[in-house]
């Protein structure tokens, strides 16, 4: 292990970025708890922060105050918990990442000192009885049941899609996010069940396993599609900042299409709750993998002023990945109205001598659409300049034509004139951080909130749906108190005296 390399020490580049381009900063993620300002900032205290935020009074506590009203029956004794307290319960086991309410009642009995007096459970509430034992004060998996009940999934969902929206709309306010926002991933991961989904035969249409199908909402994706792909359960689309900021998302049935369900994601909640807030001046990019490779959906990114950096072929290592990306290097394409001009599988630029160079031109128009285009030149054999969305790809002979503008059943292919191309060193960089930011915000999914990876007790969507709804508020919560007190512990190092400052 390297011990002298500074710990956010970045490589130098020596990329050329087009000055309209997002530039990758540290792309830490804000809520990792790696970072310095969250040492100490245990489970407990994010839930109790959480309860405590202006948030959570204005969309959930209202809510909850509701359900009190409606359980409280005239010459009854009051609940020993309030419907919040009952809550409190169930946001401490998501913010720990706990399957099951067994192992966060457990946490909380056996965390005396501190989260069940953050919490409010450190003292017993039925005072009848004469001996205290560890779990007095923390409800019963019994009384938070009929918590749940009381409030019906429906509702709960309702709350914490409320509370996510706020916490959304709060955090983008920021303009940190809106320049991290720039530089955008687009993913899809899959939210395994133990229950089972329909599995529906394709050539007939028909459930085959109908008498075995205990989670009707969910998808089913055979074996043969993967690891990464297959089984039982839904999938969690979203699209995050590149320091892991969860922005938009949707939870659909592991067999929906993925790429339809992205088109929707951005004519839906991106439209409407994000790209208000984002700097509309300026152009973003997204990254994405070739599961998303469709045109439709490039269409849509750029009418929201952002260029996609999807490519054709997997950057995979595996042997066919391989052999297909060298088989896309090697071939040539022809430009009508270019003799010295070719374009390989990827859509790159090449003259015949093979010296030529290309740039990028990327920007937005009056409207706020991405324009798209790559310029190549060569002393020997000429310059051209391909915008995208003017050219599509023509058969016999295989050549790249115009469009014809009096034909509207003519569509481009956006990939042609676009640089963030397969062998492109800008669009690598980009990739190198979509992977990079997996460990974040994929990593925080998978190992501290046990969303994903691991099969869940989901039956229904909704479940899955307010299980993600809660994490994602978490992670709003934790990023949004980690740049508070980064600005603060800047604020108190600019006054503090130059000796003590040092
Ligand atoms: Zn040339």
């Amino acid at each position: 292990m390297l011990t002298n390399v500074q710990p956010n020490a970045q490589p130098k580049s020596r990329l050329r970025w087009s000055s309209n381009l997002p530039k990758p900063g540290s792309g830490d993620v804000p809520y990792a708890k790696s970072r310095p300002e969250l040492k100490g900032f245990s489970e407990a205290q994010i839930t109790r922060h959480i309860l405590d935020s202006a948030a959570w009074k204005e969309v959930v506590k209202p809510i909850l105050a509701q359900l009190d009203k409606e359980r409280a029956r005239p010459g009854k004794e009051q609940p020993l918990y309030t419907s919040e307290e009952l809550e409190s319960v169930l946001l401490y086991q998501r913010v720990c990442g706990y399957g099951s309410f067994k192992r966060a009642r457990n946490a909380l009995a056996g965390d005396r000192n501190e989260a069940r007096q953050l919490l409010g459970f450190d003292k017993p509430r039925n005072l009848k009885r004469r001996v205290v034992k560890l779990f007095d004060g923390v409800p019963s998996e019994a009384t938070v049941s009929r918590h749940r009940a009381r409030i019906g999934e429906r509702r709960r969902l309702a709350a914490y899609l409320a509370l996510e929206q706020r916490l959304l709309k709060e955090h983008l306010a920021l303009p940190e996010l809106q320049e991290e926002a720039r530089i955008l991933n687009l993913d899809g991961t899959k939210i395994q069940t133990h229950y089972t989904a329909p599995i529906i035969d394709r050539t007939s249409g028909r459930t085959v396993n109908d008498a075995r199908v205990t989670a009707p909402e969910a998808g089913y994706v055979p074996h043969s599609a993967g690891v990464d792909k297959s089984g039982h359960g839904w999938n969690l689309v979203s699209i995050t900042s590149i320091t892991g900021i969860p922005l938009a998302w949707k939870v659909v049935p592991l067999n929906a299409s993925e790429k339809d369900v992205a088109i929707e994601l951005l004519r839906d909640e991106f439209s409407s709750r994000v790209k208000p807030h984002l700097q509309g001046d300026k152009l973003s990019v997204l990254s994405a993998d070739g599961a998303f490779n469709k045109q439709e959906l490039r269409a849509e990114l750029r009418c929201l002023g952002i260029v996609e950096n999807i490519h054709l072929v997997s950057h995979g290592d595996a042997p066919e990945s391989q052999a297909n990306a060298a088989k896309n290097s090697a071939k040539r394409i022809r430009i009508q109205g270019y003799k010295n001009w070719f374009t390989n599988g990827h859509r790159e630029l090449i003259c015949v001598c093979g010296v030529g160079t290309t740039i990028k031109r990327l920007g937005l128009d009056r409207n706020g659409k991405a324009v798209v285009r790559t310029e190549g030149s060569c002393k020997k054999c000429g310059s051209i300049t391909i915008t995208s969305g003017d050219w599509r790809r023509s058969q016999n002979p295989d050549n790249w034509v115009r469009l014809n503008p009096q034909n509207p059943n003519e569509k481009p292919d956006l990939l042609m004139g676009n640089p963030l191309t397969f062998n492109d060193g800008i669009a690598a960089e980009y990739g190198r951080r979509r992977f990079g930011h997996h460990e974040g915000f994929h990593g925080a999914l998978v190992s501290r909130f046990g969303l994903i990876k691991d099969k869940r007790w989901f039956r229904r969507l909704d479940e899955a749906k307010i299980a993600t709804a809660m994490t994602f508020c978490v992670m709003h919560v934790v990023a949004l108190e980690q740049r508070r007190r980064r600005v603060e512990a800047e604020a108190d190092k600019a006054q503090a005296p130059p000796a003590l400052a040092a």
